[in-house]
């Protein structure tokens, strides 16, 4: 296995204050590799060192097997493309993206040559000679990334591409993205917030939080086995419950919830502690389950509203008696359109699906 990247122990402090508390990964050449973490979590910061814009304070960053520590942003075999895509509005398209060409004395008749081999690899042939004001927002992505990727980087570095773009548009590049990435077989690192975008696309991605990586796993991984309760709350929808262990067998614990109610969860390991998180994806609940089947957590909720996107429904339900909120996933088909605002529900799940 080759790594175009390996980041050991890296850390950051702007004064008293550290802003990436030892990080280390390593992402094998090709595949998309996504960093997701909420807004001030140190993910602009990291990508900065591995950028060569900023100087880590301690640990080592390698790139395909070179220490590239101290170096200069333009003698790293990486290119980043910003989160405002920063295109020069002067120059039209073929000049953008030829710019770091000139810079390196590349002769004239090739970088022509490399600019329209860029421009069909990322699916706008022919657009030479168009201003940058006459590109869609879609479009202005796409030669924001041509512009890097003609430079041939061995990583390319994204940080949060898609931030500016409106949510119909985001949706479309996401795939765009993910299509010209396993096209082109460049190593990616990308940088995002947004954990619809990290799930899609990536091979891989590294949970960031305060810092720090809490996970790096695939994203059915991370979905199905989360291995922080940040984790389990930051990927997808969760209901959470902070509990009580009551007793526990191999496998299984019973705890009680801080209203009272008894539930039976899997447990990945003995549980050490007296007090647990659990959580239960919208999508585990059985919505009147059958009476005969005997090994189910259950649980009566009362409707409060339906959020319907378009392709799926959610109920938003409340435990009865209490404030505690879960959010339920309606199955596709039209069983339950019969349910409405107000209506009390009995809700099963198994054990196996408590987190
Ligand atoms: P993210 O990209 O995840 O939103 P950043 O890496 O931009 O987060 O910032 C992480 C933290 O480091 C923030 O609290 C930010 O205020 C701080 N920070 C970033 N750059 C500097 C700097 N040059 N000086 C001081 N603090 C900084
Ligand atoms: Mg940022």
């Amino acid at each position: 296995m080759r790594f175009d990247l390996d980041v050991r122990s890296v850390v950051k402090k702007f004064g008293d204050f550290t802003a990436v508390k030892g990080v280390s990964f390593k992402v094998e050449q090709g595949k998309f590799f996504s960093i997701l973490g909420p807004s001030g979590c140190g993910k602009t910061t990291l990508l900065r060192m591995i950028a060569g814009f900023l100087e880590p304070t301690s640990g080592e960053i390698y790139i395909r097997g070179n220490l590239v520590n101290g170096l200069p942003p333009n003698k790293r075999p990486v290119n980043l493309v910003f989160q405002n895509l920063a295109l020069f509005p002067m120059m039209n398209v073929e000049e953008n993206i030829a710019f770091g060409l000139r810079r390196r004395k590349v002769p004239n008749n090739e970088i022509k040559k490399k600019v329209k081999d860029i421009l069909e690899r990322v699916g706008l042939p022919g657009f030479e000679k168009k201003a940058i004001s006459q590109l869609s927002g879609g479009q202005k992505q796409r030669i924001a990334i041509a512009r890097c990727l003609v430079l041939e980087p061995s990583v390319l570095l994204l940080d949060e591409p898609l931030g500016a773009l409106d949510l119909k548009l985001r949706e479309q590049m996401k795939v765009e993205l993910k299509k010209l990435q396993t096209e082109v077989g460049t190593t990616f690192v990308y940088i995002t917030h947004d954990q619809s975008e990290a799930l899609v696309m990536s091979d891989y991605v590294a949970v960031m939080n305060a810092g720090k990586f809490e996970q790096v796993d695939t994203p059915q991984n991370l979905y199905k086995y989360p291995q922080t309760a940040f984790v389990a709350q930051f990927v997808g929808d969760n209901n959470g419950w902070e509990a009580e262990v009551v007793s526990q067998d191999k496998g299984t614990a019973l705890v009680q919830t801080s209203e009272g109610y008894q539930f039976h969860v899997k447990t990945l390991d003995h549980l050490n502690k007296k007090n647990c998180i659990f959580f239960v994806r919208p999508e585990a609940f059985i919505i009147k389950p059958d009476n005969k089947i005997d090994d189910l957590n259950r649980l009566k909720v009362r409707v409060k509203t339906i959020l319907f996107d378009g392709a799926n429904s959610r109920l938003l339900t409340v435990v009865e008696n209490s404030e505690k909120e879960i959010i339920v996933a309606l199955p596709q088909n039209k069983q339950f359109d019969y349910i409405k605002p107000g209506d009390v529900i009995e809700l099963g799940w198994h054990p196996e699906n408590c987190i």
